[in-house]
């Protein structure tokens, strides 16, 4: 799960991370408000969603008067901002987040993340931050210092003072760096985050060490633990369909094909999509209906699918381990009759009271077509692509 800025550096400010202060606005009048109690000589009013590269799509802007604070949240408030990051939405703001203006004598990059590779947590650190991160990886790889955290041992503040005086810090600015990253790390396992990144973080005219930007992801996995995290959820700012599915407990991942899969289990989703590529086709997304696929969950599952208009075909993989197949094969005719299906539809049984899952189909009426296998399967959700277009 993503969260905006402001509730990020919230965050950050419970765990003593120095931030700019700041105040979330609603309204072009409460910008001002919050800009008045801030009592400074400059203000940033910055667009909140969930996408860094903002500075570029004029969702942050240096304002020196209140009016240009009311402005500049005026023009914000209401627009759509497209960036590199969004994922092809355009996404809303409805909140802008207004701070007293710093003085940036440097910018450097800091994030905490998993390290898949390495199977712990490693920082990522530059003193070429304030711009992306993956073109100094690219040109200037030997810029990019990464820290690994040892699982059982934790991080040492020896590893983070290395850190600091490589990418050429003073002393006090290494030890101001070393309490940012330990309570980072702190932060990052208390709240079973996936991702915290700070770009900038900054050197401000102080010679203090701020971070300016605050970027956080969690695991959903682990809400369950942290409500008041799952409260901060943003859904204006997530593909409607993947928040649909998110309410009702579904794993559905958007992409960009044409073929449709509706499985139950993620490994046998990944695999079925695999096949479907190997057949020359493109899965239209990934999704899990799990291991207690009920009828009802069949049939939000299809409209879920069928949201997305550049589904030509689709692909049902059901294995009856948990669930029994005749069940599937209900909830299957229940849902197509429920939401009207027009495209094509394959479906592969297999499992616990296979046959009698099959003759229900078979003896719908519908426009189902039976698969053996999910070799077949995927075969006959390609053919029947190509027979439409
Ligand atoms: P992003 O573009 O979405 O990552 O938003 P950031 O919060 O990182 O801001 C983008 C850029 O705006 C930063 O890299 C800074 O160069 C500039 N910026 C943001 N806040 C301030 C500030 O308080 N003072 C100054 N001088 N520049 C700022
Ligand atoms: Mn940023």
């Amino acid at each position: 799960m993503n969260f905006h800025e402001y509730q990020a550096k919230d965050l950050f400010a419970q765990y003593n991370i120095p931030i700019p202060r700041g105040q979330v606005a609603r309204t072009p009048e409460e910008a001002v408000a919050a800009a008045e109690s801030l009592e400074c000589d400059m203000w940033v009013v910055k667009a909140q969603v969930h996408a860094g590269g903002r500075g570029k799509a004029g969702g942050v802007k240096l304002a020196k008067t209140l009016a240009e604070v009311k402005q500049y949240a005026t023009d914000m408030l209401g627009m759509k901002i497209q960036t590199y990051q969004t994922g092809g939405l355009a996404l809303p703001v409805n909140e802008v987040l207004i701070t007293e203006a710093a003085d940036i004598e440097q910018e450097i990059y800091l994030s905490l993340l998993v390290d898949r590779a390495s199977k712990c947590l490693s920082f990522v650190a530059s003193a070429e931050g304030g711009v992306e991160i993956e073109e100094v990886a690219r040109t200037n790889p030997e810029k990019i210092h990464t820290i690994k955290i040892d699982n059982t041992e934790g991080l040492f503040p020896y590893a983070c003072r290395k850190a600091g005086f490589a990418m050429g810090l003073n002393g006090k600015q290494v030890r101001q760096l070393t309490h940012i990253m330990m309570q980072m790390y702190q932060m990052f396992i208390d709240l079973d985050l996936s991702l915290i990144e700070v770009n900038p973080l900054i050197i401000d005219d102080q010679k203090n060490v701020v971070a300016l930007d605050a970027k956080i992801n969690s695991d959903d996995n682990a809400d369950f633990r942290h409500p008041q995290l799952a409260d901060l959820r943003d859904i204006t700012q997530e593909d409607p369909a993947e928040a649909k599915a998110h309410e009702h407990d579904l794993n559905y991942i958007k992409l960009e094909g044409n073929i449709a899969c509706m499985v139950n289990g993620a490994g046998l989703a990944m695999a079925t999509m695999d096949v479907i590529k190997l057949k020359g086709g493109d899965p239209a997304n990934f999704l899990d209906v799990g291991g207690g696929a009920t009828a009802e969950r069949v049939a939000i599952a299809f409209k879920i699918i069928l949201s997305d208009p550049n589904v030509e075909s689709i692909l049902v993989n059901i294995f009856g381990g948990i669930v029994r197949c005749d069940l599937i094969a209900d909830g299957i005719i229940s849902a197509i009759k429920e939401v009207g299906v027009k495209v094509p539809i394959v479906v592969r049984l297999e499992g616990t009271n296979v046959e009698a899952g099959k003759k229900i189909l078979d003896e719908s009426g519908l426009a189902v077509i039976a698969a053996d296998n999910l070799d077949d399967a995927a075969n006959k959700a390609v053919a029947a692509v190509g027979a439409q277009s």
